[in-house]
């Protein structure tokens, strides 16, 4: 069975960006932030005014505790810079990669958010070894799927982002579309509601695609 085209998530799918972010959390409360402050922050700096544009960057965050007012001990550009030069990869990231490098003949990274960022992450890991192209949006990944997809019939699409993977069934019901569970942000009723098949794992994801196939 081969597989014409892979589409996999990066952040809580490939990397564990939950870990990254409990690491932020603590600098920037060791750094005088409340928990209230930091949380506004990190809405706001993520997602944007607008609450839809990924846009997450150190630096645009500091900025933004500066412009409300929220005083920091020191620069913590520093500590926090040193975060994204650690291999985050989930201990079965290369072997699910590898087997998608294997069984499909295009493999993309499609994830959204700071591209300066995003590929700073990236660049700390070893997935751009295993895929075709990494592809930086702004939450229009459904777009980004039709911008590639051609006549391409074997498709498998992989995100933690429920409502993400929502959209991409509506918009193309023949994709085998598949939720990596994310630790905490949907209620098991809304996984179950979404009609699509979830997995903690990427190892059990990979059994899934192996048993089933791919329609
Ligand atoms: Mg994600």
């Amino acid at each position: 069975m081969t597989i014409d085209q892979i589409y996999l998530d990066f952040d809580n799918t490939l990397y564990d960006t939950v870990s990254l972010s409990q690491d932020i959390t603590a600098i920037f409360l060791q750094a005088g932030l409340t928990k209230e402050q930091f949380d506004e922050t990190m809405t706001e700096a993520t997602k944007g005014k607008s609450g839809t544009f990924y846009n997450y960057s150190f630096e645009h965050h500091v900025a933004l505790c500066q412009e409300k007012g929220y005083v920091l001990s020191h620069d913590i550009l520093p500590e926090l810079s040193k975060l994204t030069e650690h291999d985050l990869s989930f201990e079965d990231t290369y072997t699910f990669l590898d087997w998608a490098r294997k069984n499909s003949k295009m493999v993309y990274v499609l994830t959204a958010g700071n591209p300066d960022f995003q590929m700073k992450k990236i660049a700390s890991t070893r997935i751009a070894e295993f895929v075709d192209d990494i592809i930086i949006c702004h939450h229009k990944k459904p777009e980004e799927v039709a911008l590639r997809k051609g006549d391409a019939k074997h498709i498998v699409f992989v995100n933690d982002k429920v409502s993400e993977n929502i959209a991409v069934k509506e918009k193309f019901s023949e994709i085998t579309v598949i939720t990596k569970r994310h630790p905490f942000r949907e209620t098991e009723e809304e996984l179950t509601d979404s009609g699509i098949p979830y997995f903690q794992t990427l190892t059990e994801i990979l059994s899934y695609i192996q048993k089933y196939g791919h329609k």
